[in-house]
């Protein structure tokens, strides 16, 4: 061979290895694209949950983001929903088809686990074949767990959109896809739970345990809604505040036990015997209050009256034994008769609470602008 054909033959050889670098970088710097969005995206999915109040609000924006997050691929998100018997499926997407309520194949596994360890200690996600699809399909099932709790399971399958030899590019991306995976499965189990969490504590913070029943704080804020409304629609409301006679003589006869007892059955007897849109309240101790919407002084007093003579019958039993009935004072207080602002109407049914006790308990009473006045300045 003369010396310059050598010579090109050398050029040519370095041409094609410039092209294929050039090509591999090209392909990099699309993937590196395509993961900095798929990483916008869940960064996206965290801002969304971030602002979600309730768990049913964050469902929503789960089953409409991750789709977008694994838009190339196949999958779907099951949900916990409440109570939580059953994952659900609140979104599928590509190929995948949920069948029922069934999970995908390697989810039992996955979920049996709850987490699997390897040598490092982190978690990582079941990696399998779906041998039941192609025999070739790459899938990951990502466990959504929170403090031990399972929240959900993402689902994702490669649609053989990989890299065809089975070389470092083919690993890389599976890596990839799997590491998105369980970073999405572990912040959407973050923001979840922390939302479950908050969830929990304002409904402990608004109900009364013993009960069940709301407490006082939803009940201000109720009434003074209900107070707006019904002044608007120039319509009555009514509020009975309810005492149980001599009820520390129940504690001191048949025991503090027999007492919550009382207290219980009563709390149901109240949710039972109020109407859609009334409102019932735990106002502390042996104290209950009612809140009667659009319901004149006549209604009112009716309902209380009814509210008594019923109670009486309740029948509560503890550890076998029926204990006495019990009685009940109830004060009566109307807007706009007897107050204008939620303050004045619960003054006016306390000062009416007082007077039905004065007078001998086991009854129901109003009470005239002078002597809310007085027991007022008596408090
Ligand atoms: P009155 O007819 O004047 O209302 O008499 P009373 O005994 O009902 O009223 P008093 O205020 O003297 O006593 C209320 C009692 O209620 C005292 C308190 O120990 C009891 N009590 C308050 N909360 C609970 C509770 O959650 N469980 C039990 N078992 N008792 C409670
Ligand atoms: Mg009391
Ligand atoms: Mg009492």
């Amino acid at each position: 061979m003369m010396k310059s054909e050598k010579k090109e033959e050398k050029d040519w050889s370095a041409v094609e290895v410039m092209q294929e670098v050039n090509e591999k970088l090209s392909s990099y710097v699309d993937a590196l694209e395509q993961r900095n969005r798929e990483l916008e995206r869940l960064r996206g999915l965290a801002t969304l949950l971030q602002s979600c109040l309730t768990v049913e609000e964050a469902h929503a924006v789960i089953a409409r983001t991750v789709r977008k997050l694994f838009f190339a691929e196949s999958g779907a998100v099951y949900l916990f929903g409440s109570p939580p018997q059953a994952l659900v499926p609140v979104a599928a997407w590509g190929d995948y088809v949920p069948a029922g309520n069934f999970l995908p194949w390697p989810a039992g596994w996955a979920l049996v686990q709850e987490r699997s360890y390897s040598g490092d200690g982190r978690y990582f996600p079941v990696l399998c074949s779906d041998g039941k699809q192609s025999g070739q399909d790459i899938c990951f099932c990502a466990p959504m767990v929170s403090q031990r709790e399972t929240l959900g399971l993402l689902y994702v399958r490669l649609n053989g959109n990989l890299p065809k030899q089975n070389g470092a590019d083919r690993r890389r991306v599976i890596q990839y896809k799997r590491q998105l995976t369980v970073t999405t499965a572990e912040t959407i189990a973050l923001f979840l739970a922390s939302i479950k969490l908050r969830e929990n504590l304002y409904h402990q913070s608004i109900h009364d345990p013993l009960t069940g029943l709301l407490n006082r704080r939803p009940m201000y804020e109720f009434l003074e809604k209900e107070l707006l409304r019904t002044t608007r629609k120039k319509q009555p409301l009514g509020v009975i505040m309810i005492d149980i006679d001599h009820f520390k003589t129940v504690n001191d006869t048949y025991g503090h036990g027999a007492g919550d007892a009382v207290l219980r059955e009563f709390g149901l007897f109240t949710q039972k015997h109020i109407r859609g849109g009334d409102f019932a309240c735990r106002y502390g101790g042996e104290e209950f209050l009612l809140v009667l919407t659009e319901a004149s002084l006549e209604n009112v007093k009716q309902r209380a009256e009814q509210f008594r003579k019923e109670a009486r019958l309740l029948g509560v039993r503890y550890r076998g034994r029926l204990l006495d009935p019990i009685t009940l004072s109830l004060g009566v207080a109307v807007h706009p008769e007897h107050g204008q602002t939620a303050q004045e109407l619960l003054l006016a049914a306390d000062a009416a609470l007082y007077q039905a006790k004065a007078d001998g308990r086991d009854r129901i009473a109003t009470v005239r602008q002078h002597t809310i006045a007085e027991h007022a300045r008596q408090l």
